[in-house]
């Protein structure tokens, strides 16, 4: 058996997959280390069971949704950006489609296994071995200076590498084998890691009524996460004492604290669960929360009705109050709202459901106004790393050659993927990065 490799990757996820392909096509002797029985347990998850591979967008529109860290990425993606992992997985017989709502790319089988199956022909085709079931241990330099390379410790063998690829991911799903291994191994080696946390993840809220609309969904939401002021009391729900929604007006109160701040805001469909409220706005603004020092500080504002202006919808909440009658309050919303969002709105007003509509005041009116218009979702925190799609933080990026995902500090070592300080939102961004830094550092090892 082998145990003198010109190069090891760690991790057979989207990274090491694109990599081992790539460094073994280029004539090196490549193994690729997995800890579970087969690699690519995430691809196979991605996406719903699609795997939404890339965004129908450049480079450039990559990294702009990165935010400041997203500049790391331009020899990556020059390398491999999102035209060329359409046209990789074309070339392997993957022809993709771009949804057209929302610009994710996915295979046009719709299954992701289609995905994972030509990253596979591609590593198996470009002789690079694959090693499964056998996690690794310890990674340490290699004592004779003049080898100037690593040795491995698995579950199974010490293994000699010349270069080493670190290609983990992160800690979110630990299910997958993502159990973080790669920030000791990095850390061991002298990197900074940048403290991991939960992206991409659902929100919780200790509300009962909140969770109790467990089930419904609404299509279109604007959601701004405000941080309270004063941190020393809970909000409550509906408590509002004034109109705006935050992209109008960030200062506000809600109970007895006022929210100062907006700190982001997304606009897509929210869904209610047990635990609180989830869907790709309310999945894109975890990372906000995740990151805060005191997420019970902090609510999510929604304007239920986004579409709506306030003029517009005060007046047609006044004209079906006057046409409804004796019909009771309990229906004014449903022309708008499902009936049970609608009567939490009623309620935190403080409209009684059966009062008649004639008999709604304007000044209940205007309550109900703010709570469709504001209606707030105390937070208690996130569902954590167990149901976070993607880890934010990882390996410093000020430590990695972006020119090369080679180690500023150690010679010979790679970083590649979710293991480093970067993640994107939902919509393909964490598989195209996968698959730039994967693919750049196989090139470049
Ligand atoms: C439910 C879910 C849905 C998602 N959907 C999408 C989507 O549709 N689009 C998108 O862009 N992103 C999506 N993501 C995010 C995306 O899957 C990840 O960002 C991406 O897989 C990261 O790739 P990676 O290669 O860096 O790491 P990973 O895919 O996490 O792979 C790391 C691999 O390293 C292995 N490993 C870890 N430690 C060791 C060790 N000590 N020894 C050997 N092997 C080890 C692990 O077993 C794993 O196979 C989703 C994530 C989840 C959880």
């Amino acid at each position: 058996m082998n145990t003198r490799w010109d190069i090891a990757i760690i991790g057979g996820g989207p990274a090491g997959l694109m990599a081992g392909a790539r460094a073994a096509a280029r004539g090196r002797r490549t193994l690729l280390i997995e800890k579970n029985r087969a690699p690519g347990a995430k691809i196979l998850i991605s996406g719903g069971g699609r795997c939404n591979l890339t965004h129908a967008c450049d480079a450039r529109g990559i990294i702009e949704q990165l935010g400041p860290q997203g500049k790391f990425l331009h020899s990556a993606l020059a390398a491999l950006g999102p035209n060329e992992v359409v046209e990789f997985f074309r070339a392997e017989g993957v022809p993709t489609y771009v949804e057209t709502d929302t610009g994710k790319v996915f295979p046009q089988s719709d299954r992701s296994a289609d995905v994972l199956a030509a990253l596979l022909r591609k590593l198996e085709f470009a002789d690079c071995e694959l090693a499964a079931s056998e996690p690794l241990i310890e990674l340490d330099r290699e004592g004779d200076p003049v080898e100037n390379g690593f040795r491995l410790t698995t579950s199974k063998r010490i293994l000699h590498a010349e270069k080493v690829l670190l290609a983990t991911g992160g800690k979110s799903y630990p299910d997958c084998g993502t159990t973080g291994d790669g920030y000791r191994f990095a850390e061991k080696l002298g990197h900074r890691i940048i403290p991991p946390r939960p992206a991409l993840v659902p929100i919780s809220t200790h509300i009962e009524a909140i969770r109790a609309l467990q089930g419904i969904t609404l299509k279109d939401v604007l959601i701004g996460v405000l941080e309270a002021q004063v941190s020393n009391l809970s909000p409550t729900v509906g408590q509002v004492s004034n109109l705006s929604c935050p992209k109008l007006n960030p200062k506000r109160q809600v109970g007895n604290l006022s929210y100062a701040r907006c700190l982001g805001s997304r606009r897509g469909a929210l869904l209610f669960t047990h635990f609180g409220v989830s869907g790709p706005a309310v999945m894109d603004l975890s990372r906000i929360v995740a990151g805060h020092p005191n997420p019970s500080a902090l609510v999510l504002e929604c304007d239920l009705l986004p579409e709506r202006k306030v003029k517009s919808l005060e007046t047609s909440i006044a004209l079906e109050c006057a046409s409804g009658g004796k019909k009771a309050a309990s229906t004014l919303l449903d022309p708008w709202l499902p009936h049970r969002v609608g009567e939490l709105v009623l309620e935190t007003a403080a409209v009684p459901p059966d009062r008649r509509l004639a008999e709604l005041s304007k000044v209940d009116r205007c309550r109900i106004l703010h709570g469709i218009k504001q209606f707030t979702v105390p937070i208690s925190g996130t569902l954590g790393f167990r149901h976070a799609e993607v880890t934010a933080g990882g390996v410093a990026l000020g430590e990695v050659d972006s020119r090369t995902m080679q180690s500023k500090k150690v010679q010979n070592l790679y970083f590649s993927g979710e293991l480093l300080d970067l993640d994107g939102p939902i919509g393909g961004y964490n598989l195209q990065i996968a698959f730039s830094t994967g693919f750049f550092a196989g090139e470049c090892m």
